[in-house]
């Protein structure tokens, strides 16, 4: 086997290795970074949240103002939006 041969192959067996290195490294910096992204929309799945019809805040269920309307519950961030809603229907 030439030397010029070896070192190629040598070469490209660094390659591979760095590139899985920066894979798994990627993977790993993904990993981290995913549960806290979401900035916008609705929270973690798990946490029972209720929305709020008016505003599209969402809450917690026990924080929440809630209106019985034609037999359904509504959950209200605040007394304005409940009066809000009351208001539009
Ligand atoms: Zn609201």
């Amino acid at each position: 086997m030439g030397i010029l041969l070896r070192f190629v192959l040598l070469l490209l067996l660094a390659m591979l290795i760095v590139r899985a290195f920066w894979r798994v490294l990627a993977g790993v910096v993904d990993g981290v970074s995913q549960p806290k992204a979401p900035r916008s929309g609705p929270p973690d799945r798990g946490v029972q949240m209720v929305r709020d019809p008016v505003c599209g805040t969402f809450l917690p269920p026990e924080s929440a103002i809630t209106l019985t309307d034609r037999g359904a519950v509504r959950y209200f961030c605040s007394e304005k939006c409940r009066d809000a809603y009351k208001a539009r229907t």
